[in-house]
């Protein structure tokens, strides 16, 4: 198996400014590599989570939009990647159900204009740059549809996106495959369950239960709270798509999980034990007596599982956290960085709740 030889060449990472994007800059740029991170800086962007980059000669921040076809090529020809790792996306399933069309401009409109910039940059590289060369496009478990109490997700499981926003992936999914099938891009498709961690947007389900517990404010599960879900630690994530990026096969698609089911109800309540253990409320109280279950989300998908096990046969990887070790990490995080959540939350988003 050839690595990919990164050597000095940048990657360009589009949406670095994102929770999982910046997770994946802080991991490359410490572990040696040069990263571009072009970020339009939309409600979920946060350069707060990238201070520690700020002056490093090996990081650079570009505030746009990947549709922008002019500054993206400007872009690829300033900079000389050797890869581009595709994070940017409108991500947020309930907001997909409020206004669909944003999702349609960035994660399908947006993710043409930047195949389209990154096929005419690859004809025009030479030799070794154009062999080395990969887009990477980060999608998601959901364009596969819901689960019954069996099975798990393959990469050959037929797509059936339920939301806006997995539609839309879906359609940039598509994308990614005609540009290596048509054109020869050499592109990678890495599919990934649901991701928790540091530096997670707080509208999502572990970082709002965390932080509605911990200041013993009700905690809303929709529904009944037995959708399921794969739950992935974002730092396995990331080292995922480092390995794909060095020796995924050119065209392929790589399904990424956490081994790591879990019913909605169970995170919220580990949640609440581990920060009844760590923070203890006044007078004993559980923080189990928060949970509220609120109406579901409109097409809540009932369950997804992800099988991982081609990246583990061809690639080797596996995820180094289980979900106990992964939670608690997490919960410590949030815990320690409440000023990063409090600058968070002093911005437009208040924990209302979306896409009812
Ligand atoms: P996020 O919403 O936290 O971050 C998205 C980033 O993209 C933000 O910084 C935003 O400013 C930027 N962005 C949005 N539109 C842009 C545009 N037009 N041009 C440039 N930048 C733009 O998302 P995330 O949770 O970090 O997810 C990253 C990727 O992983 C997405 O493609 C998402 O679909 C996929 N994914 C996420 C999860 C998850 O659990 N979070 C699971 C599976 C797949």
């Amino acid at each position: 198996m050839t690595l990919m030889p990164f050597g000095s060449d940048p990657i360009l990472v589009t949406g670095g400014a994102g929770f999982i994007g910046a997770n994946f800059v802080l991991k490359a740029v410490s572990s040696g590599r040069r990263i571009i991170n072009l970020d339009k800086l939309t409600y979920a962007g946060n350069l707060d989570t990238l201070t520690s980059l700020e002056g490093d000669e090996r990081y650079q921040f570009v505030q746009g939009d990947i549709g922008d076809r002019a500054l993206v090529a400007k872009l690829l020809a300033r900079y000389r990647p050797v890869a581009i790792a595709n994070f940017a996306a409108e991500s947020h399933v309930d907001r997909s159900i409020d206004g669909p069309a944003a999702f349609i401009e960035t994660n399908v409109v947006g993710t043409l204009g930047l195949l389209e910039c990154a096929r005419d940059y690859w004809r025009e590289l030479q030799g070794d740059a154009r062999k080395n060369f990969r887009f990477l496009h980060v999608s998601t478990d959901e364009v596969y549809g819901s689960l019954a109490a069996e099975g798990l997700f393959t990469e050959t499981t037929p797509y059936a996106p339920n939301s806006p926003y997995s539609a839309s992936k879906a359609a940039s999914d598509h994308l990614v495959r005609a540009f290596h099938h048509t054109y020869g891009l050499p592109s990678l498709t890495t599919n990934c369950s649901n991701n928790y961690g540091p530096y997670q947007f707080p509208e999502k389900l572990i970082p709002l239960t965390i932080q509605k517990a911990l200041v013993g404010e009700n905690v809303p599960v929709y529904g009944d709270g037995r959708n399921i879900r794969d739950w992935l630690f974002v730092d396995d994530h990331c080292s995922a798509i480092l390995r794909v990026l060095e020796a995924g096969r050119v065209g392929d698609t790589y399904n990424v999980g956490g081994n790591a089911e879990q019913e909605n109800i169970t995170v919220v309540k580990t949640i609440c034990a581990l920060l009844d253990q760590y923070r203890p409320l006044a007078e004993c109280k559980s923080r189990e007596s928060l949970i509220t279950f609120v109406r579901d989300r409109p097409g809540h998908d009932r369950r997804y599982a992800i099988d991982a096990t081609k990246l583990k046969r061809e690639l080797g990887w596996a995820p180094s956290h289980t979900f106990e070790s992964g939670i608690a990490l997490t919960v410590r995080w949030y815990l320690d960085n409440q000023p990063w959540v409090q600058r968070v939350l002093d911005g437009s988003y208040r924990m209302e709740r979306l896409g009812a």
